[in-house]
């Protein structure tokens, strides 16, 4: 099964980025083509039933699979990047952090009013980072069609926090 494969694919660093952080390095899964595969036809059967217009990756790790998972299904991909990255006219949410802020921003032409968007990141954490982009979104005129990730950290309890947004939440391995 997938969720097996993508388990033992994934490494555990420990104390990254801080002291007593365990964190999970994604890397090693994409050394693995027949499983970065597997990944995307799972994400494409799990969503099958549901509209999206356009996907919305988080920078950066979001932009691996939520890229090829876009140009799979035939719909635009559209990055959610960390503040002053993005060239053109911007709208940005700032968010809250353990400690301090965050700000994220979008192309203020990245999708048409109306748009169904799924967000796309790699891992679910505490859904903060997710729940900051789908405000944006929805600022903007869009439409939240649901959120994927590879890899979702159930002690977090993200999935709870974002459900009352969307209840299509598709997490591979948690
Ligand atoms: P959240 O906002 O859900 O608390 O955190 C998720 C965000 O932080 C995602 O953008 C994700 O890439 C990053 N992140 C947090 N912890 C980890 C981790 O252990 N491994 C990876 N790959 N990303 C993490």
């Amino acid at each position: 099964m997938i969720d097996q494969q993508i388990k033992a694919a994934v490494r555990d660093i420990a104390d990254f980025p801080k002291p007593g952080i365990i964190f999970k390095d994604i890397t090693t899964i994409l050394k693995d083509p027949k499983l970065c595969e597997g990944i995307v036809d799972a994400f494409v059967e799990q969503l099958q039933g549901t509209r999206i217009d356009a996907i919305a990756g988080v920078e950066s790790r979001g932009f691996l699979f939520g890229l090829t998972l876009a140009t799979k299904l035939g719909v635009p991909f559209i990055p959610v990047r960390k503040a002053g990255k993005l060239p053109y006219t911007i709208r940005q949410k700032k968010y809250d952090l353990e400690y301090g802020t965050a700000t994220i921003e979008m192309h203020t032409d990245a999708f048409e009013p109306g748009s169904h968007i799924l967000l796309h990141d790699d891992l679910l954490a505490t859904g903060g980072t997710v729940n900051a982009a789908s405000e944006l979104i929805k600022e903007m005129g869009g439409v939240i069609a649901g959120f994927s990730f590879v890899v979702g950290l159930g002690f977090l309890n993200g999935k709870e926090r974002i459900a009352p947004i969307s209840n299509k939440i598709v997490v591979l391995a948690e």
